[in-house]
């Protein structure tokens, strides 16, 4: 599947390397566990998630008296699932219709690639999709959205270059109301360096859509490019500062080993993944599903 497909890397810097790692031991003992611990936090799992995992491993080691080390890759699976599962719900929230989906991030993430894949995703699904161009900041982004939209089909609300994104957001929101849309998918600028001008911004859209769109679905949904682990990180504990995010969108890990990101940031933020994006076509975009995800890369 494309899934699997998708996370090959992430399975080979995972999977291929526990398998290796417990093949070569004929009992389970303090080194077994410290090599164990080294796999998950190289392959972005994050220091505190990776003992959280460990602990318990050697816990049920020990209780269960298990010997056979190739018995520690299910226990491994196990606990994985039992972390993502323990997140709030990674359904995208669309449902009743009209919904929002605001969308945030920094440039370079895969922002408007990830909006444009969704708009194919939704409109698959029957939906009726508007778009709207919020990040007034680039021109480049106006332009990218709006090709993004004539690709897959679906109107792109946008205003001139340097235009206030409040604005277009109040625009697109009448549109979605006049022509019945089920789901407005709205772009941001993201311009971290400087923090009260994001909230800021952020603000005045989130209070244009409770007043505008009060009874909308609503989803803030952040994109983190899972290539750039401590990163995304940081940017994800920042964003979380100044927006209510309700879920996140890892792209990019197509290109990437380190997989175990999408366990240790949603872990370490309280925040659910809800998509995944797992290459630069249409089709790339994954709902995320922590059974079919730990079967991607163990199975
Ligand atoms: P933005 O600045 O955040 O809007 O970023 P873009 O949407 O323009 O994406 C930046 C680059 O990342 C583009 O070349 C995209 O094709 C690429 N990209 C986005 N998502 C993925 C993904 O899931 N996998 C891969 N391989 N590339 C992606």
């Amino acid at each position: 599947s494309r899934l699997k497909e998708g996370l090959l890397k992430t399975k080979s810097g995972i999977t291929d390397r526990v398998d290796h790692l417990l093949k070569s031991y004929k009992k389970i003992d303090e080194d077994l566990f410290e090599e164990l611990e080294e796999i998950l936090i190289t392959s972005d799992m994050g220091v505190q998630t990776t003992m959280e995992i460990v602990e318990d491993l050697k816990e049920r080691v020990r209780k269960e008296k298990i010997s056979d080390p190739l018995e520690v890759k299910q226990l491994l699976m196990d606990k994985i699932t039992e972390i993502l599962e323990e997140l709030p719900d990674s359904k995208i929230n669309i449902e009743p219709s009209p919904a929002i989906i605001l969308v945030v991030g920094v440039n370079g993430v895969g922002k408007t690639t990830s909006i444009g894949k969704m708009a194919y995703r939704f409109k698959s699904e029957g939906k009726k999709v508007l778009l709207a161009a919020g990040d007034t900041f680039r021109a480049a982004a106006i332009d990218q959205l709006k090709i993004w939209g004539d690709r897959v089909g679906v109107d792109v609300i946008r205003h001139q270059e340097e235009s206030d994104p409040a604005a277009v957001i109040y625009d697109a929101i009448q549109a979605a109301k006049a022509r019945n849309t089920d789901v407005l998918i709205c772009d941001t600028a993201g311009r971290l360096h400087n923090k009260k001008n994001l909230m800021n911004e952020l603000g005045k859209i989130f209070k244009v859509v409770d007043r505008e769109y009060e009874n909308a679905s609503k989803e803030v949904l952040l994109v983190l490019d899972a290539t750039t682990g401590q990163n995304a990180v940081q940017q994800a504990k920042t964003f979380k500062e100044v927006a209510n995010i309700s879920g996140l969108i890892l792209t990019k890990l197509d290109g990437t080993a380190k997989g175990g990101v999408i366990v240790g940031i949603s872990r370490e933020l309280n925040v659910p993944v809800k998509l995944i994006g797992v290459g630069e076509k249409m089709e790339d975009l994954q709902e995320f599903n922590p059974q079919s995800f730990v079967k991607a890369i163990f199975g």
